[in-house]
């Protein structure tokens, strides 16, 4: 009997550890990639935007946008309650449904990506609200404007955004979320000047003419669930070699810089002056 108990006693442990220790689905592109979507947009904004953000930013000296952008995805150490309560806002599940948004079904009480953009945009806007809280809906937008376009935060929700799937790259364990995350781009070793030149240099994203940066949060969700879906992102084999990343990796950059493009032309409409 001692023995079950000390033996539950560690499953239980084990168990414990494990969850505490999953990659949570909240996290995206990595803390470079959300502070490349900002550095990408921030040229890219119309003087009174960047008044208004000067502005709201002014309340944490030496905050910039690029290093507000991954602040959401620190919440849990920083604000549990708040990241508790944001937790599901950073992605959505609609790769069961075919990549059709459906509100009420996926997204009950506004708690995923598509809504809590909309619902932050709408509060940074609103200029009778305090400062304090434009900041925070600030922070939130430059965070989920990379967040919706990273395809696994838009994908199946049964592999948990492709986090329980998982793989081998470059000889590591790693999931399938955590290689479209980052793993793909950090194994180019670039800092993030390097990254901002590369992106910079790409051609305008295929197959996006200006008018579609503008959009809204559905369509850009659908967007990046079709790339999830696309043949071959959920691989063959558990075992990848930089001929997965070889092919993947010019999709996610060009996401990464369509989000920091689609930013800019955001904040350039909620921060104009009435
Ligand atoms: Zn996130």
């Amino acid at each position: 009997m001692k023995t079950f108990s000390l033996r539950s006693l560690q499953l239980l442990l084990v168990a414990a550890c494990s969850t505490a220790l999953l990659p949570g689905q909240a996290l995206a592109w990595g803390a470079q990639g959300h502070r490349l979507v900002a550095r990408i947009a921030d040229p890219l904004l119309d003087p009174q935007a960047k008044a208004e953000i000067q502005h709201l930013l002014a309340a944490e000296p030496g905050a910039t946008l690029d290093s507000i952008a991954p602040w959401a995805d620190q919440l849990r150490a920083q604000d549990p309650s708040l990241g508790k309560r944001s937790a599901s806002w950073h992605y959505i599940n609609m790769g069961e449904d075919d990549c059709v948004y459906v509100q009420p079904t996926q997204c009950p009480d506004g708690k995923c990506v598509v809504e809590a953009l909309k619902t932050q945009s709408a509060l940074l806007a609103d200029r009778s609200n305090t400062n304090a809280a434009r900041l925070q809906a600030l922070k939130f937008v430059v965070h989920l404007m990379g967040d919706i376009h990273q395809p696994m935060h838009a994908g199946y929700g049964h592999d948990r955004g492709g986090n329980t799937h998982q793989l081998q790259f470059d000889g590591r364990g790693t999931n399938l979320h955590s290689l479209w995350d980052s793993g793909m781009f950090y194994a180019q070793g670039r800092n993030d000047e390097q990254f901002l030149q590369q992106l910079l240099a790409l051609p305008a994203p295929a197959g996006v003419s200006r008018p579609d940066l503008q959009g809204d949060a559905p369509h850009w969700a659908v967007e990046s669930c079709h790339i999830a879906m696309r043949p071959g992102v959920y691989p063959d084999t558990r075992k990848l070699d930089e001929q997965y990343a070889d092919t993947w990796r010019p999709v996610a950059e060009a996401q990464v810089r369509l989000a920091g493009e689609r930013l800019a032309v955001l904040l350039n409409q909620l921060l104009d002056r009435p």
